[in-house]
């Protein structure tokens, strides 16, 4: 399986580190050896003094597809949870400072922490599902499907032209404003809607 990851797909995440708006979706990926798995504590990296959360919306693929049109984009996922895009934002930016891809920045063991997963409404993701995450018990971050740049649709059917989605893919769609540094100790908590789906500590 594999994890595709889109970057910027809100405007005020974008705004808030300084980058302008994309106008095709901005894909990386992470490997599967990146999910944290479940109860499992985050250990913070050597590598890093700037490690930041990124709540996401992540739905996982059902169906193998490729050029997926996205009017039939919702036959291809059924179910949904929240996520966290653990990205070391010091080596983000050397990376992107020379030009240079993100993985050691973003894709590193453990750096995708996925909740729970529930069924997702059988006719696709639109409208306003509303997601947050809490640092500490006070929440950092509010997310909501409808201020996305690029639908769960559109997105998936801009990757499926480069890569052939998998039964059990997972697709990260980007996190809202909000984004923040992390310390050991901390426990954060990401909801669907009410619904507790994610519970991670730091270590
Ligand atoms: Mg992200």
């Amino acid at each position: 399986m594999k994890i595709i990851c889109v970057g910027r797909n809100y405007a005020d995440h974008a705004k808030e580190l300084k980058n302008d708006l994309p106008t095709t979706p901005v894909l990386f990926m992470k490997p599967k050896s990146a999910i944290l798995l479940p109860g499992k504590p985050f250990l913070y990296p050597e590598f890093t003094d700037d490690l930041h959360y990124e709540c996401e919306l992540v739905i996982r693929i059902c169906k193998n597809g490729k050029y997926v049109q996205a009017r039939q984009a919702h036959n291809y996922y059924d179910s949904m949870t929240v996520g966290i895009d653990f990205t070391a934002r010091d080596i983000q930016r050397e990376q992107q400072k020379k030009g240079l891809p993100w993985e050691i920045a973003k894709a590193f063991d453990g750096s995708a922490v996925v909740g729970d997963f529930i069924p997702s409404p059988a006719g696709g993701i639109s409208g306003d599902i509303q997601f947050r995450l809490d640092k500490n018990g006070e929440t950092v971050q509010v997310g909501i499907t409808s201020q996305m740049i690029f639908s769960v649709d559109k997105i998936i059917e801009y990757a499926s032209q480069f890569f052939t989605l998998n039964i059990g893919d997972l697709i990260f769609t980007g996190t809202p404003a909000g984004v923040g540094p992390v310390v050991t100790t901390d426990v954060l908590e990401g909801y669907l809607g009410d619904k507790k789906l994610l519970d991670v500590a730091i270590r």
